[in-house]
């Protein structure tokens, strides 16, 4: 491959694939091992999408130069600690996280936690201390996949590719794709993955099929985590989990004397104890010993940045507050960076109260529903226009995108945005682009495997299924395979059972404590009856939403609401 035609795509996917430029067309690079020659259709529409051209001020079009000057009056005419710096994940690339330098060395307020992955984080840490994926060949060599509360053919499709053809078993209250494709389908109940940890283990147990060596080497606490699973009967997990016993014994044929790999998704930890039904998963792995074998593992959202040096941190003593609760009312001034919360961040009608009363900054480079709500909107260069690096959260490989189309002069990149702003405050300017860029393409992080596994030895949940009613539906989301989150197509609808009430087109009002709006019906059987699913990037989804952060992580818990549903 000609090193200089790279390109690397940007969206917030496990994936992370590497294209080049052949002859103005992007073809998937055939050298990455996941890319394997293909881009996806979200790729595709990324090249369509419609890019900022122009600045705007108060809806006025505007040159850049004169919004990067309005910008900076209005930075220094504001109180630094009156101000938030909000970054999204619209693309994720190494270089998109320069802007931090200049907003921490100004003072504003930063954000923590995580509009994603942040409670299965907090599991996996916990229980490894590390967050990082085993090496993809032990994927590869593995028999058994078990993809757990994972759309693993939408969301991973190049990952899904280089292992269709194993036995899968999946763990879903939805019937996705990759439910079908699967031997064993456990439609488990939403918010009861814990428990099913527990009752695996309690099965393995009783079959003698732990794995006593590794446990004696590695584990620490597992005699404790044991005792929580045998602490109900047996049958009481299966009302709880809707799981039958018989699957579960079929489940223990199927993986008997095999290897085992376990892709964890964001479904099981999108609630208030995220972390500990993470941890569970991976306590049940433990128990199993299959964690540090030639093949399998548990997979889950590695932190990618794990044995990297951050190019861009600085020191700051800032105020930090969690992602979920930003109140954007209480700033006089938000800069939001390659993110549209206003259909991603939950609670919308606080969302949209908070811009609505807020001087809104606006760097991104298309035109999204946030927009609506800015003062100032600067383009940022797409792209194929700008230097950048993608690590990856799914796998170990990583991506590059050089320049591979000239930039329009009414853009600016993230580095040069933050270099600027460095300079006109008096700041100390960030490396040498070419230098950043180079420590990320060259550095091979020398990532140490655990050497404790601590077992979760207390676990306390409050399940949903006590506030559960025949009234009320528990709360789905999931990733469509044509738009990743808010970015392309829109999907507004809501999915239900044919055994509901509701029939397809009927227009409905779905309540939560937090919210309500209008959807329209579309029937579906692949949702379970008691279940009310939607698409992420759904307009008006987050209308539901609590707007709370988890018990460990500071991070949003978007299934933790049960909604009801009454005709208009
Ligand atoms: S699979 Fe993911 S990383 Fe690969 S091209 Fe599609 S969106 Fe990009």
């Amino acid at each position: 491959m000609n090193s200089n035609n790279k390109v690397a795509c940007p969206l917030d996917c496990y994936d992370a694939c590497q294209g080049q430029m052949i002859d103005e067309n992007i073809k998937g690079s055939k050298e990455n091992l996941v890319t394997n020659g293909k881009l996806c259709v979200n790729f595709a529409n990324l090249l369509k999408v419609e890019n900022l051209q122009t600045a705007f001020y108060e809806n006025k079009e505007i040159s850049l130069d004169e919004s990067l000057n309005i910008f900076v009056e209005k930075l220094k005419s504001t109180t630094p600690s009156k101000t938030l710096f909000y970054k999204g994940s619209g693309n994720i690339g190494v270089m998109q996280n320069s802007t931090k330098n200049f907003f921490t060395q100004y003072g504003s307020n930063l954000t923590r936690g995580s509009l994603c992955d942040g409670g299965g984080n907090a599991g996996v840490e916990e229980g490894r201390g590390v967050v990082i994926n085993p090496p993809i060949q032990k994927l590869l060599d593995a028999d058994v996949v078990v993809v757990w509360g994972r759309n693993l053919s939408v969301t991973s499709s190049h990952m899904y590719n280089l292992i269709k053809d194993k036995t899968f078993v999946t763990i879903d209250p939805i019937k996705t794709q990759i439910a079908k494709e699967s031997k064993i389908h456990m439609q488990i109940n939403p918010k009861t993955d814990y428990e099913l940890a527990l009752l695996l283990t309690r099965f393995a147990y009783m079959q003698d099929l732990e794995d006593r060596d590794f446990i004696d080497e590695f584990g620490n606490g597992a005699d404790w985590f044991f005792d929580i699973s045998k602490n109900r009967p047996v049958v009481s997990y299966e009302a709880t989990t809707g799981i039958p016993l018989a699957q579960v014994n079929e489940f223990f044929d199927l993986i008997e004397n095999k290897s085992v790999a376990i892709l964890v998704g964001l479904g099981v930890q999108k609630y208030f104890e995220g972390a500990q039904i993470m941890r569970c998963i991976d306590s049940f792995a433990a128990f199993m010993g299959y964690h540090k074998k030639d093949a399998g593992g548990v997979w889950y959202l590695s932190n990618s940045a794990t044995g990297y040096e951050n190019q861009f941190e600085v020191k700051g003593a800032n105020k930090k507050v969690s992602i979920p609760k930003v109140d954007f009312a209480s700033y006089d001034l938000v800069f939001i960076q390659g993110s549209n919360p206003v259909v991603s961040a939950p609670n919308t009608k606080r969302v949209i109260e908070g811009l609505k009363n807020s001087f809104v900054v606006y760097f991104g480079t298309t035109y999204n529903e946030t927009c609506e709500y800015a003062n100032l909107i600067i383009p940022s260069t797409p792209f194929l226009g700008k230097k950048d690096v993608r690590l990856s959260y799914g796998h170990e490989f990583k991506s590059i995108s050089n320049i591979v189309k000239e930039k329009s002069q009414n853009s600016i990149s993230e580095y040069d945005m933050t270099n600027f702003l460095l300079e006109q405050f008096g700041f100390k300017k960030l490396k040498d682009e070419d230098e950043i860029i180079s420590y990320y393409e060259n550095h091979k992080p020398k990532l140490e495997d655990f050497e404790t596994f601590n077992f979760i030895e207390e676990v306390d949940v409050e399940p949903l299924y006590k506030e559960k009613t025949n009234e009320n539906f528990y709360f789905i989301t999931a990733k469509n395979k044509n738009s990743l989150n808010s970015q392309f197509a829109n999907d507004d609808f809501v999915y239900l059972n044919s055994k509901t009430d509701f029939k397809n087109d009927d227009v409905v009002t779905i309540s939560s404590k937090y919210g309500n709006a209008q959807f329209i019906v579309k029937i579906d059987d692949d949702i379970k009856e008691d279940c009310a699913f939607f698409y992420s990037g759904n307009k008006k989804v987050n209308y539901l939403t609590p707007s709370e952060e988890d018990e460990s992580s500071f991070s949003v818990m978007y299934q933790e609401v049960l909604v009801e549903i009454e005709l208009s």
